[in-house]
């Protein structure tokens, strides 16, 4: 895409079986810049015959074992060169998922370094995956091989599109699985702008493919067509639990990293100008658009209306601006449908608590899905906005009594992505962190993530981890190899 030509709209083809291809049905969709509410480009809109075709394609790379039998060393390889085509390119990468996401493109730029990052650490674990030696008590041999579960359908969420098609994508990979991935239908352009290295890294036709579709009508068909074998799902909990059902009837392997309401818990003790930072950081980052958005501020009584006062202080200093500003701190939702489910909240939170600032659209801007970055205070834990994922810059403070009563409040929620506990006491700390039903917890921080270490929720959150060696596991299965040493017959009869 020509740079800064902002009003050019290019009409992108999927990639299927290393071509680029239209949808069958010669159908396309509008993508958006959620700044300017403009469309950018044109995508194919896949339904069950293009799923069918990009199935039959992974299928066949599978089955015909170059790639699922190819060493580990030459897959590894493939992957630091995705890495390095990745870093090339960086640039226009993080500039097109600015603009069609709306995050700041500072974010964007951490953003395309953690998916180089992630295609470097695979490449280097594809040759780490062990087996084991089984000490069976007989004259035998018992052995446990790792082999790769066969083709993998991935289905992405809109917040991080190129990362979390690498979270995807990389251990995969690694594993010697075939993939089609799905990306969101609100941001496809990234990993289509990628798929365009994939032939001159060395990937084989069919290794990797990805159908641009809507969820109900290319999705669905890929969780339930019965040659795939894995279904990887990164969504809201409402789709993860259409999935885990649609993939019951093929007994498929899902994974589910769903969504969150996660609580970020201040005591007293804690670090004050610290503590108000880690509050924003962890619920406005990234718009709000965090699944692991610390959403619920649970703040000790002795501090609480101090901290909402030095909190609606500074929130209201955040700079809202245009996606690619380097001065922008915080960009417009991802869509239109976004912008309306958080106003919405809005107006929800206004009859369930007090509002400290925020609690409309950001009107400054004439065009945009822009809302003010927003923090509601006095409200329990049963409020609405104290319980649903709005996926937004709407933050719920909630006051709490001493520890055990933060614990009970942070755990009364159907999700369990993540949590944060700020306080300087590190026995509090860990009995807090041990207390808390979360897949992560941080101690006076909230977000830092790590290819190295495991993500995933506890609960309605989901299951299975992705990352760290945890992440390549998923798309593995465990074969077990018995030998037996006895030259003689069994004797039994
Ligand atoms: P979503 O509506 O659940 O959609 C996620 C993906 O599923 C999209 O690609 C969507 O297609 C597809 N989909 C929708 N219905 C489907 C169906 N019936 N069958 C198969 N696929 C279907 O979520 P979203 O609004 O894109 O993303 C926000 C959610 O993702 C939040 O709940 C957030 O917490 C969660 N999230 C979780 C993590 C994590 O690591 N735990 C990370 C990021 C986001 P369309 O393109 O048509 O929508
Ligand atoms: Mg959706």
């Amino acid at each position: 895409m020509p740079r800064g030509v902002k009003t050019d709209v290019r009409t992108y083809q999927m990639y299927i079986n290393s071509e680029w291809v239209d949808s069958k049905s010669n159908k396309t969709f509008a993508v958006y810049d959620p700044a300017t509410e403009e469309v950018i480009a044109q995508v194919p809109d896949a339904n069950t015959d293009d799923v069918n075709g990009a199935v039959a394609a992974a299928r066949a790379a599978f089955d015909d074992g170059s790639w699922a039998t190819s060493t580990a060393q030459e897959r590894g390889r493939v992957l630091f060169r995705v890495a390095e085509k990745i870093r090339q390119n960086a640039a226009m990468l993080a500039e097109l998922e600015s603009r069609n996401t709306g995050k700041p493109i500072v974010e964007a730029e951490f953003d395309i370094n953690d998916v180089a990052t992630c295609y470097e650490y695979y490449g280097g674990l594809a040759t780490k995956v062990l087996g084991f030696v089984n000490p069976v008590p007989d004259n035998a041999v018992s052995l446990t091989l790792k082999e790769p579960i066969g083709v993998a359908g991935q289905i992405i969420p809109w917040n991080y599109p190129l990362l979390m098609a690498a979270w995807k994508l990389a251990p995969a990979l690694a594993a010697g699985c075939t993939c089609i991935l799905k990306p969101a239908e609100q941001t496809p352009l990234t990993v289509l702008e990628m798929a365009n290295w994939l032939a001159d890294v060395g990937l084989p036709p069919g290794v990797v493919n990805i159908v641009t579709g809507f969820g109900e009508t290319c999705g669905a068909p890929l969780v339930q067509h019965p040659d795939v074998n894995k279904i990887a799902f990164t969504g809201s909990a409402a789709v993860g639990k259409i999935i885990v059902k649609q993939a019951a009837d093929t007994v498929k392997r899902v994974t589910l990293e769903l969504g969150g309401k996660s609580p970020n818990i201040f005591f007293a003790d804690a670090d004050f100008e610290a503590a108000i930072d880690g509050a924003l950081f962890g619920v406005f980052i990234n718009q709000g658009e965090v699944c692991s958005a610390g959403s619920r501020i649970l703040v000790q009584k002795s501090i609480y209306k101090k901290f909402v006062d030095a909190m609606a202080e500074k929130a209201k200093k955040i700079k809202l601006g245009a996606p690619l500003d380097r001065d922008t701190k915080m960009g417009p939702l991802v869509s239109k449908e976004q912008y309306e489910r958080v106003r919405s909240y809005q107006e929800v939170g206004k009859k369930e608590a007090k509002l400290a600032t925020g609690g409309g659209r950001a009107e400054k801007f004439a065009k945009g899905y822009y809302v003010e970055p927003t923090i509601f205070y006095d409200l329990d834990n049963s409020a609405r906005i104290a319980r649903e994922e709005i996926f937004g810059p709407v933050a719920a403070v909630i006051p709490f009594e001493d520890e055990k009563d933060a614990v009970k409040i942070a755990n009364d929620s159907p999700y369990g992505l993540a949590a944060a506990v700020w306080t300087r006491d590190i026995f509090k700390a860990f009995r807090t962190v041990k207390s808390l039903r979360a897949g992560i917890v941080w101690v006076n921080h909230m977000q830092p993530t790590y290819v190295e270490a495991p993500w995933g929720g506890y609960k309605q959150s989901g299951f299975g981890r992705e990352l760290g060696p945890w992440g390549i596991e998923e798309y593995l299965e465990t074969k077990q190899v018995y030998i037996n040493l006895n030259e003689a017959p069994i004797g039994w009869y």
